[in-house]
């Protein structure tokens, strides 16, 4: 887009224009915006420090941008988070936002505070086409994706919110209270690439976030081709396996039919060729009787051998529809033991939130059943 202004100090009357989400924008897009409104690149990074470091949504607190940007600003664009349904806190200090996405969706955001760090999780995706047996994303069927400004918003609105709790009102609003982000929330983030993307290199860039890349983690349960393009932004990899052998992982993820373990595996082995002092986290889901017994933890073994990895074990947390049963806990312990004496560093997640249905997998909103989710794998 190019609007040339005939007076630059003049802003542009027109309000009918539709206002742009700036959310929505990398540096590289906003600074390729401001050059489109006839403004110097370097102002992009002014403003997207105000947007993102600051979190400000009123172009007239920016107060280091000249009266004339800021009205053209004012007049082109806006800075608008998604809107929250509710909000719940468990007595564990999890916090849970539920995010009105329009048209009767509901998606989530759950806060993790520990000892030393603040996680959040974000969702991708309002559904998921994939369709995972333990999933209760996956029961909703696809609705659609997230745009840009709806995934980084869930950052941006968190930490504004989180910094008015009682707890961290003492915090000036530039300390970060959230550390690290998992895009583990509700859908697949790598079959919405195109807006997952630049959310990551906001998430990295030092004008905004300034977070690590082994702050951010990207969990996929498998979509090859996009995991080849993710070392444009090489942020840490957890990838769901949750079986150890193909017969049993078309059944769990279904997307295996595709994307089988052998091609999974590789492609994670080419991920580490980037980044060679990573390591992948593997994800697996402890489903009673179904892909826990020490059959299973020594197949396991023998699949990942050669990959930098650790393996989180997932305590399942069960829904109705599901048919499933969680793993006992002395069976998830013998798996881990199993898997740690082979050398391989396990852990086993911390189930947190329960009280206010925050855990995994038990992000549903409000479940609703579409039935093209067949029709959406096949454009994959
Ligand atoms: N779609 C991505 C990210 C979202 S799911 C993926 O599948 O990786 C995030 C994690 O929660 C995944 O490892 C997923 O397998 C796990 N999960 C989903 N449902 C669950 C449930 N009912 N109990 C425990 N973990 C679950
Ligand atoms: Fe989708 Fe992940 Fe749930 Fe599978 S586990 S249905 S990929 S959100």
């Amino acid at each position: 887009m190019h609007i040339d202004f005939t007076d630059k100090n003049q802003a542009p009357q027109d309000n009918s224009l539709e206002k742009i989400n700036l959310l929505n924008f990398d540096l590289a897009a906003l600074t390729n915006w401001c050059v489109s409104i006839d403004e110097k690149s370097f102002r992009a990074k002014q403003l997207f420090k105000w947007i993102h470091q600051y979190r400000i949504a009123d172009f007239n607190l920016m107060t280091d941008l000249a009266v004339s940007f800021r009205n053209k600003l004012q007049t082109l664009a806006k800075i608008e988070p998604p809107k929250i349904a509710s909000f719940h806190k468990s007595a564990d200090g999890t916090v849970k936002w539920l995010i009105d996405v329009n048209d009767g969706n509901l998606v989530e955001t759950v806060f993790i505070p520990e000892t030393n760090r603040g996680t959040l999780c974000i969702s991708s995706q309002a559904g998921c086409a994939v369709n995972c047996k333990f999933c209760s994303t996956g029961k909703q069927g696809f609705n659609r994706n997230l745009s840009t400004a709806e995934i980084i918003g869930q950052l941006w609105m968190a930490e504004n919110l989180l910094h008015e709790h009682e707890e961290y009102q003492r915090l000036e609003k530039s300390k970060r209270i959230i550390t690290n982000v998992v895009m583990m929330g509700m859908g697949e983030p790598l079959l919405n690439y195109n807006n997952v993307l630049p959310a990551l290199k906001i998430m990295l860039d030092d004008y905004a976030y300034g977070l690590s890349r082994r702050r951010v983690t990207l969990s996929t349960s498998g979509i090859i081709p996009f995991m080849e393009k993710l070392h444009e932004c090489p942020v840490s990899l957890a990838v769901s396996l949750h079986a150890p052998n193909n017969e049993l992982r078309n059944i769990l993820v279904p997307i295996n039919k595709k994307y089988p373990l052998e091609q999974l595996l590789n492609t994670c082995r080419q991920y580490l060729e980037h980044a060679p002092r990573d390591f992948i986290t593997f994800e697996y889901c402890m489903l009673q009787n179904c892909n826990d017994s020490d059959e299973h933890a020594y197949q396991l073994i023998e699949l990942v051998k050669n990959i930098s990895c650790k393996f989180n074990l997932i305590p399942f947390n069960p829904f109705p529809q599901s048919g499933l049963l969680a793993s006992k806990p002395e069976r998830i312990s013998k798996f881990a033991h199993i898997l740690s004496k082979a050398g391989i560093v396990t852990t086993v997640r911390k189930t947190r939130g329960d009280d206010i249905d925050a855990a995994c997998g038990q992000l549903a909103g409000d479940i609703k059943d579409k039935t093209n989710i067949a029709i959406r794998l096949q454009k994959v």
